[in-house]
């Protein structure tokens, strides 16, 4: 029989040896994930008015998090609320077609930010994410509650791909590898995002990087860096990229892409500046009242939509990551009851579908035979929680702890 202290190391080391060996799985391929290193951010974005003693900084006052006990409130919510934001059964999902000629004006929406336009005969992509998880690591982080709609393979050939900022709900790796591979078009982004494409290997000459009310134009269509509230960073450094929304203007439509965004006054400006928008898409989702700046809520979105002068709205950002507390459907049905009261026309795609814009379909209700996990009985549904192995091995680390 072991003496005392070596049976308390083996104990130790085979209570450790699960948790290591998914640390080192949690751990790999983290350094290409989180993106360029900071230091090599600085030469790129110093020059911005908008970037200061290291970081990028929003117009207005924008706290990421609000004080210190609502950061106590919001673990508590985080162990007790994290199922409440899964749906209750599967989201369908939409086949669709994609045309051999760009439309005057169309979307399909994937799910959550990414879409594809078609904007006076040519396509952009934004926010394209077809990655399995929204996390630096393979192990842990969100996961999609519904499957991408189409292999991005079958993508028809893009324009440009445009990007909101860095975070991995708007910016994924295995995604941007598979553009590199499968087309040829520039990838155009915020301030920073440059370093992180460098980093991943796509060529200078598909990179295009903005500050806000900088331009970039392709083949008629100008894509304009618009300004957004928010905040960015894909691991411990905050604020060393730009985020932004865009403006998509042709000879003859007008696209606004809200990206990740918190309600600010500026969208007034960019409508009257760039509108007014034939179509916008806002952020609905992810929203809570610890970090309102920087996630707009439903009636903020049918607000922001007519500050920017928009005439269709078509809701991003929710449905396929579970990223807040509100039910899995709430984004959408808070939405209609505010556009309703001020009579603004939204369409609701399921993930995959295309909308004629020009043409816009009747509202069909497919979000609430989804329904919610928190209806149904405890435990019915774990798709996209991806963190409970997370929260068992920090359990069992802690207990190792002296006095724990
Ligand atoms: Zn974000
Ligand atoms: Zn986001």
């Amino acid at each position: 029989m072991p003496s005392r202290p070596t049976r308390r190391a083996t104990v130790a080391a085979a209570v450790l040896a699960g948790p290591v060996s998914w640390l080192t799985a949690a751990a790999w391929g983290l350094p290409t994930a989180v993106g360029a290193h900071r230091r090599r951010l600085r030469p790129v974005v110093a020059g911005s008015p908008h970037f200061s003693d290291g970081a990028f900084h929003n117009t207005l006052p924008t706290p990421a998090l609000a004080p210190a006990n609502t950061r106590d409130g919001l673990l508590r919510q985080w162990h007790e609320e994290r199922h409440v934001g899964l749906p209750g059964g599967p989201i369908p999902l939409a086949r669709t077609e994609l045309p051999a000629e760009a439309a005057e004006l169309a979307v399909t929406w994937f799910g959550h930010a990414s879409a594809l336009l078609e904007v006076d005969g040519r396509r952009v992509l934004v926010d394209p994410v077809w990655g399995h998880r929204v996390s630096p690591s393979p192990v842990f982080g969100p996961t999609r509650l519904h499957e991408p709609p189409m292999p991005i393979e079958d993508l028809p050939p893009v324009d440009a791909v445009l990007i909101s900022h860095d975070h991995y709900d708007h910016l994924d790796l295995p995604t941007v590898r598979a553009l590199v591979r499968t087309q040829a078009a520039p990838f155009v982004v915020p301030l920073g995002i440059g370093e992180h494409l460098r980093k991943w290997r796509v060529p200078e000459e598909r990179i295009v990087e903005l500050d806000w009310d900088g331009e970039h134009t392709v083949d008629g269509l100008t894509l304009t860096c618009t300004e957004a509230r928010h905040f960015s960073g894909r691991y411990l450094h905050r604020n060393t990229t730009l985020w932004a929304s865009w403006a998509v203007t042709g000879p003859r439509h007008r696209v606004y892409f809200g990206g990740d965004t918190g309600y600010t006054p500026a969208f007034a400006g960019i409508g009257a500046r760039l509108g007014p928008f034939d179509l916008t898409l806002l952020p609905i989702g992810a929203y809570n009242d610890a970090w309102h700046a920087i996630h707009m809520d439903p009636e903020e979105a049918v607000r922001a939509h007519g500050d920017l002068g928009g005439a269709v709205l078509l809701p991003i950002h929710w449905a396929t990551f579970n990223l807040a507390f509100h039910r899995w459907a709430e984004p959408v049905q808070r939405l209609l009851a505010a556009a309703e009261q001020r009579g603004r026309t939204v369409v609701v795609p399921q993930p995959g579908e295309r909308v004629d814009v020009l043409d816009p379909p009747p509202l069909r209700d497919w979000w609430t035979a989804v329904g919610s996990a928190a209806d149904g009985p405890p435990g019915t549904s774990s798709a996209g929680l991806g963190t409970s192995v997370f929260t068992r091995v920090l359990t069992r680390l802690t207990a190792l702890l002296p006095g724990a």
